[in-house]
């Protein structure tokens, strides 16, 4: 059986003359224009000999022509691996060496960039901008408009997904076309997806969230995409009139509650919010109910698994609860230290297991073997309880993740890098509470005796080295970390101290 996800979810897309995105600025593309375009991009991956196996690397910004390579990597059967585009050249070079793609596809003005690092990691670069134009596109132009999309199996990866490692290391997720597959023929038919659907779509696509839940769920229903380089609060807002679905992390819908033109009538013909990739405050989902009469559908996921639960189109969506596990997919809360499962409504680890969840890391056996059980359930990494209904709630992470404005943070690599700079004797970085991001990455650092490094120059320091997303928002100096007695830094001490660092300012 051909399982390839190009296959599954857009069979004779090239004879689909219905509109599938529509660009900023309203010009529109059909179904069968990305089924063109993809078999064009699809047609030079396999004259350069990018086939089964081989990994197709994406470090571009969101386009149209993004998303065609894509659905063409699928198509030749390789491997997709979107990167963040806000990764710095060394982190970038991280991901190069660990995945050896054979094709990097990188934005013009990183170009050369990606030639220094391809000459020592090896690797064709080719080029695509935000307008679509590029390297790709010239190479492909005079290509067929037709290609024979190569039959994958279950099993065979579709996609690798880097996500941060918490001692500092990134860790490839390897995604099957079975895990894609089933994952959104789920939500297409939980969330009751359809050809009528308008989806208002402002997230990036290098990530599980606008990649393959918004990304792949249109696709199978043959909905609309409305599709906007970024989040803009007016633009959606207008766009809402003649959209019917939104998918957003919980920070737009903070931002959309302090719009004054958020209402019931601006909001009329939308039939579905959907939130997820990090906590939506009950308070947020009871202040959008108020205001617009909808109850925002909370659901829950991660780049390995795919989504795991939702609140149900039909029944009860409960503010703090991320619904129920979907179906075919089992999850269990167990002791973390000794894997047994706990009774409803006590606090333990989220287990999950079903065809949504992932092959493995790349390249890490180890890794990959310490973080599933013998029985083959994956252990998330995050705290939380089943209720009497059944519906699950997320109480903290095991992992010390911070999750600010949708992207994950992990406190190690920080730490790491705020260690290394002349001055500072040590470090401990938390996500504190903030009104906008949802959590603040915040570090408190301890001086070397008789520095007097500042926050600006720590600052100014991280800023060539790590992601803008990455950088703390506030250093504090401190004389101490406070320590329990195996040594262990009590961040939870630390986040109760700068608890109202944000509080009352939006930044
Ligand atoms: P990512 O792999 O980037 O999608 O991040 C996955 C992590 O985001 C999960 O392990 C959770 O910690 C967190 N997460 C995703 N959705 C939710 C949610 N609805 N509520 C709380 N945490 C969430």
């Amino acid at each position: 059986m051909n399982w390839n996800l190009y296959d599954r979810l857009l069979a004779s897309a090239e004879a689909d003359q219905s509109i599938c995105i529509e660009k900023d600025g309203g010009a529109t593309l059909t179904y069968a224009d990305l089924a063109a375009t993809s078999a064009r991009f699809a047609g030079f991956l396999a004259k350069i000999g990018v086939g089964p196996g081989h990994r197709v690397a994406a470090k571009v910004e969101k386009s149209v022509e993004a998303v065609a390579l894509y659905l063409a990597t699928l198509r030749s059967g390789a491997v997709y691996l979107p990167l963040n585009t806000a990764y710095t050249p060394t982190e970038t070079e991280y991901f190069i060496r660990d995945a050896q793609p054979t094709l990097i596809v990188c934005d013009p003005r990183e170009e050369a960039d990606l030639r220094v690092i391809t000459a020592k990691a090896g690797g064709r670069v080719e080029t695509l901008s935000e307008q679509g134009k590029g390297s790709l596109v010239d190479a492909a132009a005079s290509l067929p408009a037709g290609f024979d999309t190569v039959p994958r199996a279950k099993d065979d990866l579709a996609a690798i997904l880097y996500t941060s490692g918490t001692t500092g290391r990134s860790k490839g997720a390897m995604l099957t076309h079975g895990n894609l597959v089933s994952n959104a023929l789920t939500l297409v038919e939980q969330w009751r997806f359809s050809h009528q659907d308008v989806l208002i779509h402002a997230l990036p696509i290098y990530h599980i969230h606008g990649l393959f839940v918004a990304g792949n769920v249109t696709f199978a229903a043959r909905s609309r995409i409305l599709f906007m380089q970024k989040f803009d609060a007016d633009r959606i807002l207008a766009a809402m009139e003649r959209a019917t679905v939104l998918m957003g992390v919980p920070t737009f819908y903070v931002r959309l509650l302090q719009s004054t033109n958020l209402s019931e009538r601006t909001t009329a013909n939308m039939r579905l919010f959907v939130a997820g990739s990090a906590p939506l405050l009950a308070e947020t989902h009871r202040a959008w109910k108020e205001k617009t009469g909808h109850e925002i559908l909370e659901r829950y996921g991660m780049t390995e698994t795919g989504m795991i639960a939702s609140n149900p189109y039909e029944g009860p969506r409960i503010p703090g609860s991320v619904g129920r596990p979907l179906p075919a997919v089992e999850v269990r809360i167990t002791d973390p230290e000794s894997g047994a499962t706990l009774p409803t409504d006590e606090v333990g680890m989220i287990e999950v297991k079903g065809p949504n969840v992932f092959a493995g890391y790349w390249n890490m056996p180890e890794k990959t073997a310490a973080e599933f059980r013998a029985d083959g359930f994956f252990i998330t990494g995050d705290l939380g309880k089943l209720d009497g209904r059944g519906y699950l709630h997320i109480v903290g992470r095991g992992k010390d993740l911070i999750i600010t404005g949708g992207f994950n943070v992990y406190p190690k690599e920080l730490e790491t890098e705020i260690d290394a700079i002349p001055g500072v004797s040590e470090s401990a970085v938390v996500g504190v509470p903030h009104a906008d991001f949802g959590e603040g990455v915040t570090a408190a650092v301890v001086r070397t005796p008789g520095s007097s490094v500042d926050e600006r120059a720590i600052l100014n320091a991280l800023s060539g080295r790590l992601a803008k997303f990455k950088q703390p928002k506030r250093i504090i100096f401190v004389d101490t970390l406070p320590r329990n007695a195996m040594g262990k830094v009590q961040k939870a001490l630390l986040r109760e101290r700068f608890g109202d660092l944000y509080s009352a300012k939006v930044d």
